[in-house]
């Protein structure tokens, strides 16, 4: 069962019940936007979620304290596919990044991606959201191409962006 933001929000309030520690890691997928040109990174991506999509996406939540999960899922955050977790952060991109626009051919595109991120969190204060994951790496899903020029968008919802699932 994916988390509900009432939740989420008592499991980090709360804190870790084996150390007291408030000091929570945070795993989640979650949207990041990249700037493109030619189809090579070009820019610093910026993060594109909203509130109650890191808490939709979140996989677990552990104790930076004592390493103990609090909360652990193993099912597809979007699609609820058994294991889609796993698979999600195992698999490479099937969305080959664009080269240029297929409308009007500018090589500037804004790709959107699903990518797995720790916030750390402190009672309710959260920190910035970190990612290790690059287009190269197993765990990155790019779903959504939008031209910087014409507002072209490429979009794939189906199979799950995510794990695969049809
Ligand atoms: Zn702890
Ligand atoms: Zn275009
Ligand atoms: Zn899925």
């Amino acid at each position: 069962m994916p988390l509900t933001e009432e939740a989420f929000t008592a499991l980090v309030d709360a804190g870790c019940a084996g150390c007291t520690s408030k000091k929570l890691t945070v795993e989640t997928y979650v949207a990041q936007r990249l700037p493109l040109l030619g189809g090579e990174l070009y820019g610093s991506p910026s993060w594109a979620y909203r509130g109650e999509e890191l808490v939709a996406g979140t996989f677990r939540i552990g104790c930076e304290g004592c390493a103990r999960d609090l909360f652990r899922a193993t099912a597809c955050p979007r699609c609820d596919a058994p294991d889609g977790v796993a698979r999600a952060l195992e698999a490479e991109n099937a969305f080959p990044l664009p080269v240029s626009c297929a409308s009007c051919g500018s090589e500037q595109v804004t790709v959107t991606a699903y990518v797995p991120a720790t916030v750390v969190y402190e009672g309710k204060r959260a920190a910035k959201a970190r990612t290790q994951t690059a287009p190269e790496d197993p765990g990155f899903h790019a779903f959504r191409a939008e031209c910087k020029q014409c507002r072209t968008v490429a979009e794939r919802r189906s199979p799950c962006p995510l794990c695969a699932r049809a």
